[in-house]
């Protein structure tokens, strides 16, 4: 399997945030918007239905297993107070997934394209049926 990009190269881009297919732009317009397509290669960033269920999965999932567990842990085991523990929990259940959103999408991107590098437009072949990019907006 020869391909154009590297995993090496699509987990450098998107550990940066960045379009893992071109590496020129980053992948939300704002903290809270993430890009339909990328701006600079066309791109589908949101490639249908359903393909936000996996940012929100790592969102959670990192939030869950990550600081809550923990945190109820420490409070359950009374080495922090609970209510300190309970409130922390609260609190992180809120902001954490609004803090981490765009991160959980550049993840999911990179778990997608680490597993599926031939789905990224460089590294398709001339002759493959692309219906991820729409042409008239790559430059
Ligand atoms: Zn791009």
């Amino acid at each position: 399997m020869d391909l154009k990009l590297s995993r090496a190269t699509i987990f450098e881009r998107c550990l940066k945030a960045r379009c893992p297919n071109c590496g020129q732009s980053k992948l939300y317009k704002s903290w809270i918007l993430i890009y339909e397509k990328c701006p600079c290669c066309g791109m589908l960033i949101k490639r249908g239905n359903g393909f936000f269920i996996g940012p929100i999965c790592i969102n959670y999932g990192i939030i869950a297993f990550g600081v809550i567990s923990p945190l109820m842990i420490l409070g359950f085991s009374a080495t922090l107070p609970f209510h300190w523990t309970l409130v922390m929990s609260i609190l992180a259940s809120f902001a954490l997934p609004i803090l981490f959103y765009p991160f959980a999408w550049s993840i999911w991107l990179m778990l997608y394209y680490l597993c599926l590098p031939k789905e990224l437009y460089e590294n398709r072949s001339e002759n493959s049926d692309d219906l991820l990019f729409d042409e008239d907006e790559r430059l």
